[in-house]
């Protein structure tokens, strides 16, 4: 068992709570009516599987039901921050734990937390 941090609840939870739900940051596409099936449907299904750090959208299921951001390692499952949906993190090229063992794992500061830009 380990602990997720829920941004929106402000505490740590047991993994059972919370599930995965796909690659997060997905721009939905301005004019999808343009779009060929090609386009449409790689949009729609393909997505990275990338191996070391991803970002995932999860959703606390069992607690507020709302979705946040995972930053974390595909390899290690070492969790480096949550952060709510609409916001961007910036994580070094070669995130690292702390030894406390948080799961916000990696000492940031405020500024490296940015709300997305819609455009
Ligand atoms: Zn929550």
């Amino acid at each position: 068992m380990f602990l997720i941090h829920c941004p929106y609840c402000g505490e740590h939870r047991e993994e059972e709570e919370f599930h995965a739900t796909g690659q997060a940051h997905l721009p939905r596409p301005l004019d999808p009516d343009s779009m060929t099936d090609e386009e449409w449907g790689h949009w729609l299904y393909y997505r990275k599987n990338t191996r070391g750090v991803h970002r995932e959208m999860w959703v606390h299921a069992a607690g507020c039901r709302k979705f946040f951001n995972v930053a974390r390692n595909t390899q290690t499952y070492e969790i480096y921050a949550t952060y709510k949906s609409g916001e961007t993190l910036d994580l070094p090229e070669n995130p690292t734990v702390t030894e406390t063992g948080s799961i916000l794992n990696m000492a940031h500061g405020a500024s490296d937390i940015t709300k997305e830009q819609s455009s």
